[in-house]
């Protein structure tokens, strides 16, 4: 299991609880120490509904693609990513449903990507949350520029 912090490829387990929709461990990354989250079973259980209906079920690297598609040659560390993704993830879970609207996702990813990027949140939000018409683009910019006066 990869830590999100550093990479690390092992870590060891210091919890493990089972609970109604899967199995949760809290791990510790053997090189930095950090500590994280990781769910079993229930991250095949969780099912993705996509704007017509269509539900898939949730892809962690799928999830990871997107962000490096909108941070791409942006100055953002793979870590930095990982570290989103994990957070994303560990919030989708904790919500305990066994469907998520992908409109929820995509609201989280633009949260974590407004503070990480102002470039990449822009990207993402065009690509995603199809904020194609300029208008909408100008007034986000707008208020993006606003916020970080
Ligand atoms: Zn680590």
């Amino acid at each position: 299991m990869q830590c999100p912090y550093c990479g690390h490829a092992d870590s060891r387990v210091v919890d493990t609880r089972t609970t109604s929709d899967g199995i949760r461990r809290r791990r510790e990354c053997l090189s930095c120490k950090k500590r994280f989250t990781t769910y079993e079973q229930i991250s095949e259980a969780l099912l993705i509904v996509k704007r017509d209906g269509r539900r898939e079920p949730f892809d962690r690297h799928k999830l990871t693609q997107g962000i490096r598609i909108a941070c791409a040659k942006r100055p953002i560390a793979m870590t930095d990513i990982e570290r989103v993704v994990s957070q994303i993830e560990e919030h989708l879970f904790s919500l305990g449903k066994a469907e998520v609207r992908s409109e929820i996702i995509g609201e989280m990813i633009l949260e974590k990507l407004k503070e990480l990027d102002p470039l990449a949140y822009i990207r993402y939000a065009i690509v995603y949350m199809e904020m194609e018409d300029v208008g909408s683009l100008q007034k986000e910019l707008d208020r993006l520029r606003s916020e970080r006066k």
